[in-house]
């Protein structure tokens, strides 16, 4: 992604946040945006989440994307926020045994990669509650 893309979505990125269906309810992560992944409807509105979520899975990435290259390993998990959304999620620098499945997490914002010409992206990543 481009810093001028970047900036563009800023705002998207600082924040913890989901997409819920207008048609059947359900809550769908960010990158959702335009259609349900349930029952196809468009009709998504943007929900702040508290950024409360609990741990369902647990990996360690070994072999992370290009971008990332330098800070393996890492813990990445599948997380159920308490709004109920199931999503993956990226958690802070931490020894690899310091959490477990059903630990309870909080969102964080965090650096999240520094780019080609020295520019800093920001996220979300998670940390123990
Ligand atoms: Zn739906």
């Amino acid at each position: 992604m481009s810093i001028i893309e970047y900036r563009r979505m800023a705002l998207d990125k600082l924040n913890f946040h989901g997409y819920k269906c207008n048609n059947c309810g359900v809550i769908r992560p960010s990158w959702e945006q335009y259609a349900c992944g349930k029952c196809h409807s468009t009709k998504m509105t943007k929900i702040n989440l508290s950024g409360k979520a609990k741990i369902s899975n647990l990996g360690v990435a070994y072999y992370p994307p290009t971008e990332f290259k330098g800070e393996e390993p890492y813990l990445l998990a599948e997380i159920k926020t308490e709004e109920g959304l199931t999503t993956s999620a990226r958690m802070v620098k931490m020894p690899l045994d310091a959490l477990a499945v059903n630990d309870q997490i909080q969102a964080t914002l965090r650096r999240i990669k520094i780019g080609d010409e020295g520019e800093i992206y920001y996220g979300v990543k998670f940390d123990k509650a």
